[in-house]
């Protein structure tokens, strides 16, 4: 499959992205794209770069695949690894090292030289102390029940602030810091030919600006990255995930839009907290414009428009959400016992969700898990209510679009 044609159908909108949520619906493989300029699809992808006999990588990808993306790339070069760079310390393109590790001290040189973002560093050390959530969370997320958060990471062995710029024989990266999905990204170009590797700032669907249960994201610094890649005219861009993409115009394209978006979302926030507003009417009152939100490569489909309007709030704001009763709210239990009794019990509180349920519009499904909710704390060993609670929460999984909706709203399902 011709990645790069398949990318340029999407964006000309004559083709479907191949990909459900992050994954890579395309064959595996190495693929060279430039001379020496390679890219590896995989969850998260490896993008290899070939130089007078000197390979670096820009991503390592995650654990469960490293053996097989280190067999790729040396089926492509057996040149030794001398760099590798994470574009940011998620676990997903920062556990890729080992073999390549291995590999250097089975031939008795270098290990590889890991360079990132400073960011990085304390990122590894807050994943140490937060293992327990981190589990928890992404096996929620992902759905991934086996999921054991690690606590040992390959750190990098040079860091930078703003910027850096290193050599690899006859090429040269230029390495940025932004703020963006993570406080530790480095988006990253090649200087000749000129080809961005713009780590987890763009990712084929609608920006991880929001992210229910992650530490802080930046979707103006975001924009603002987005815009600078943009001035850097690349002709191919390597995202971590997804497709690979050409053409300076097309890149431009779905750059632009995506901090557009983010542009919109931050602003209109902004300017709702400025003249007071809770974040009830934030949430409620502002949507992304249609063109934008119709884009093939801007689909809620892992993170939501909702959720980044969530976390503008969070980073300019306070916890408090504007509301006078939830600044000191009673025992969610007490409330919910509270409620079933003025309904008449909980019965009718999950009879009432499931009517909503079938009302099918989006105000009415908000509602209805509130009440289920409200039922089950009420009565939780009433085996009714149990099963309304399922069904309404499989109900709100079959229609939200995100990963990461469908992750919390199937876990309470299950429940
Ligand atoms: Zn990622």
């Amino acid at each position: 499959m011709d990645l790069l044609e398949l990318a340029r159908d999407v964006v000309e909108g004559k083709a479907a992205l191949p990909q459900t949520g992050l994954m890579l619906g395309v064959d595996p493989g190495l693929r060279e794209l430039l001379p020496g300029v390679a890219f590896v699809p995989s969850f998260c992808n490896v993008m290899p770069l070939a130089a007078e006999g000197a390979l670096a990588l820009v991503d390592t990808g995650a654990e469960l695949v490293a053996a097989m993306n280190h067999a790729a790339v040396r089926a492509w070069t057996q040149a030794p690894l001398c760099l590798a760079v994470y574009t940011h310390g998620h676990v997903d393109h920062c556990m890729g090292m080992a073999p390549w590790d291995q590999e250097a001290d089975a031939a008795g040189r270098a290990r590889p030289r890991v360079l990132a973002q400073r960011g990085v560093l304390a990122r590894f050390e807050r994943y140490r102390a937060t293992a327990g959530y981190n589990g928890a969370i992404n096996r929620r997320q992902f759905s991934l029940d086996a999921l054991e958060w690690p606590t040992s990471y390959r750190a990098p062995d040079e860091v930078f602030d703003e910027e850096t710029r290193v050599e690899l024989g006859d090429r040269a990266l230029r390495l940025r810091h932004a703020r963006g999905e993570t406080d530790d990204h480095a988006w990253v170009v090649l200087e000749r030919p000129r080809v961005l590797y713009p780590g987890d700032l763009f990712i084929w669907c609608s920006p991880n600006a929001g992210n229910p249960q992650k530490v802080q994201r930046y979707p103006r610094e975001w924009a603002l990255a987005l815009r600078e890649m943009i001035a850097e005219q690349p002709a191919l861009m390597l995202p971590s995930h997804g497709l690979p993409l050409a053409g300076a115009e097309e890149i431009a394209r779905v750059l632009s839009t995506t901090a557009e978006a983010l542009e919109f979302l931050h602003d209109s926030a902004l300017a709702r907290m400025n003249a007071g507003e809770p974040l009830d009417a934030i949430l409620h009152g502002v949507r992304l414009p249609r063109a934008l939100a119709e884009l093939p490569w801007m689909q809620p489909i892992y993170d939501e428009p909702e959720f980044i309007l969530r976390n503008v709030w969070r980073q300019y704001g306070g916890w408090w959400t504007g509301d006078p009763a939830a600044l000191h709210p009673a025992p969610e239990r007490a409330l919910a016992l509270e409620v079933a009794e003025l309904a008449g019990g909980a019965q009718a509180l999950a009879s009432r969700a499931r009517a909503l349920v079938d009302a099918g519009d989006d105000v009415s499904l908000r509602k209805a898990v509130q009440l289920v909710r409200w039922a089950r704390l009420a009565a939780p060993d009433d085996a009714g209510i149990r099963e309304a609670h399922g069904a309404v929460f499989a109900a709100r999984v079959a229609c939200a679009t995100s990963l990461m909706a469908k992750g919390i709203y199937g876990a309470a399902a299950r429940a």
